[in-house]
């Protein structure tokens, strides 16, 4: 029989575009995960104008990655392991140079990695969908122009501010973060696989939501969403 709690604590990869951190936001409502969210925690940075924020602001913009120094430096003043019980790790470890940082953290805080999710995608299908993707500027929240659209064109559902582009999904960002995921990702896709070949779990990510969300449960170990 198919358990009914997933691992404790996942890590997800997928390449820009692929949808993980939408699947992160429904495993973390439906289980109870705590993000962690690098990208989330630098684009707070910038938005608030600090001294790691004003570091980051130009590597954001250009889709390049941070360095390694400064993401250990992120972790260390936004982690609060020890209360922390389910943790999903979205966006992070982003390099092969952060593999260790995430083996630390686990020795330090007494937790251990359940699974290592990919959600697998075409690099033309995540170009089609970034380039379509609309973002709140004051709270956050994500919208797609076709798969997730707002209530009222353009505008925020949660704060009803105008919605906008993120600076890093311009066409020509857009391709170069695909690679920069080619480049940095597959290497350490491939080291979990050699490492910890029990612990990963591919999912087809090229299909609609719904089906990403079912398959993500079955990969973690938990029966489908019951149907409405
Ligand atoms: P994301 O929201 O995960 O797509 O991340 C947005 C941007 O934040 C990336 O294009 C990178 O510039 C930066 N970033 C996020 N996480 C990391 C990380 N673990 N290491 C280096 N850069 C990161």
């Amino acid at each position: 029989m198919a358990a009914t709690v997933p691992p404790d604590h996942v890590v997800i990869f997928g390449r820009p575009g692929s949808g993980k951190s939408s699947l992160a936001e429904r495993l973390g409502a439906d289980f109870g995960y705590t993000l962690v969210r690098t990208g989330e925690m630098l684009r707070d940075a910038v938005r608030k104008g600090d001294h790691l924020g004003k570091r980051v602001e130009n590597h954001l913009a250009r889709g390049d990655l941070v360095p390694d120094r400064l993401i250990l430096e992120l972790l260390e003043a936004n982690f609060r392991g020890p209360g922390m019980t389910h943790l999903l790790f979205d966006g992070f470890p982003r390099t092969m140079g952060q593999v260790p940082l995430l083996d630390q953290f686990e020795r330090h805080y007494g937790f251990a990695i359940g699974c290592y999710l990919e959600i697998a995608v075409s690099r033309a299908e995540a170009v089609a969908r970034m380039t379509g993707r609309r973002v709140c500027p004051r709270c956050g929240a994500t919208y797609h122009l076709i798969s997730k659209p707002p209530e009222v064109a353009e505008t925020c559902d949660r704060d009803g501010t105008r919605l906008e582009r993120r600076p890093d999904d311009t066409t020509e960002v857009v391709e170069f973060r695909q690679q920069v995921y080619d480049d940095h990702a597959l290497p350490i896709l491939h080291h979990y696989e050699q490492a910890e070949p029990a612990l990963c779990r591919k999912v087809n990510g090229n299909q609609p939501f719904p089906l990403v969300y079912n398959e993500s449960r079955r990969a973690l170990g938990v029966p489908d969403e019951a149907p409405n």
